[in-house]
C-alpha cells in the first residue's frame, strides 16, 4: 500500500493522519474514546494539516464531548435487551436474574449479569464493567508470550486503565503497557494489534518510518485490525478545494 501514516499533536490533541489518493481533507472523531484521524491528499503539508485541524477544534471537542455523554448514558441504563459486545460478538443484555453473588457470563447470544438484588444500573455497570477488565487481564499474558520473542523485548508488566483518548500507551521508563478496558469488547484481533503496537514502542518511540516499517514487518495486516478497532467513525466533516470533474 502506498499510504503513509503519521502521528500529530496539534492544540494537545493526538491526530493520526493517513494520505490517500483523494482530493479532500477528511477529519473524523472515532468512538469509543474520540481518537481523531485526518485523511488527507497525498502531498498535503503537515502545516495544512495542522491548520485544518485547528479550525475544526471546536468541531473536535463536540464529538468527544458527545462520546463521552454517551458513555455516561449507557451507564446508567444497564437494562435487559441492550446490545452490548464482548469480544467482537454481539450480546443481548439480562439483568433479569438476582443472586447474593455478582456474576457475569455468555451464554448463547446472552449476557447475562447477575447482582444482588436492588443493585442499580451503576451497580450492574460496574459488575461489568470488572469482568471486561478480568477478562482483558486473562487474555493479555498469552499475547505478550508470543510477541516478547518475536519483537525482541519484553514489558515489564500490564495494566489495565480506561482512558478517555487511547486504546493503548507504552510507558518506556518503566516498560509498562496500558490498555483500556474497552479492547474486551473489540475482536481479539484488534487486541493483539495494540499489544504489539505498544511493544514496538519500547524499540521505537513515536510513529516514524522506523515504527512503520517494524510493524509492517511483524504484523503486516496491521492497518486492517487497526480500521476494525475504529469502524464506524461518530462524525465526519470533510472539506477542501472545490471538486473537478
Ligand atoms: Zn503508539
Amino acid at each position: 500500500m502506498s499510504t503513509v501514516n503519521s502521528y500529530l499533536i496539534v492544540a494537545g490533541l493526538g491526530v493520526d493522519v493517513v494520505y490517500k489518493d483523494i482530493k479532500n481533507l477528511h477529519i473524523s472523531v472515532y468512538p469509543p474514546v474520540g481518537r481523531v484521524r485526518v485523511a488527507a491528499p497525498q502531498r498535503t503539508t503537515e502545516d495544512a494539516i495542522r491548520l485544518a485541524v485547528v479550525q475544526r477544534l471546536s468541531w473536535i471537542k463536540r464529538q468527544r464531548e458527545q462520546l463521552q455523554t454517551a458513555d455516561r448514558e449507557t451507564e446508567r441504563k444497564m437494562v435487559s435487551g441492550e446490545t452490548h459486545y464482548v469480544w467482537g460478538q454481539r450480546y443481548l443484555l439480562d439483568v433479569s436474574k438476582s443472586s447474593g453473588a455478582y456474576g457475569v457470563e455468555t451464554k448463547g447470544n446472552t449476557l447475562w449479569v447477575t447482582t444482588p438484588s436492588g443493585t442499580d444500573a451503576t451497580g450492574r455497570f460496574r459488575a461489568l464493567d470488572r469482568w471486561y477488565r478480568r477478562e482483558l487481564k486473562a487474555a493479555v499474558p498469552a499475547l505478550l508470550k508470543k510477541w516478547h520473542p518475536i519483537l525482541g523485548v519484553e514489558a515489564d508488566r500490564f495494566v489495565v486503565r480506561r482512558m478517555k483518548t487511547k486504546w493503548g500507551a507504552c510507558v518506556t521508563t518503566s516498560r509498562t503497557i496500558w490498555l483500556n478496558p474497552e479492547l474486551a469488547k473489540k475482536d481479539p484481533r484488534c487486541l493483539e494489534y495494540i499489544v504489539v503496537h505498544e511493544l514496538a514502542h519500547l524499540r521505537e518511540r513515536g510513529h516514524g518510518e522506523k515504527f512503520v516499517a517494524l510493524m509492517d514487518q511483524v504484523l503486516p495486516n496491521w492497518r486492517a485490525r487497526r480500521d476494525d478497532l475504529n469502524e464506524a467513525p461518530l462524525g465526519h466533516e470533510e472539506w477542501g478545494e472545490s471538486e473537478r470533474a
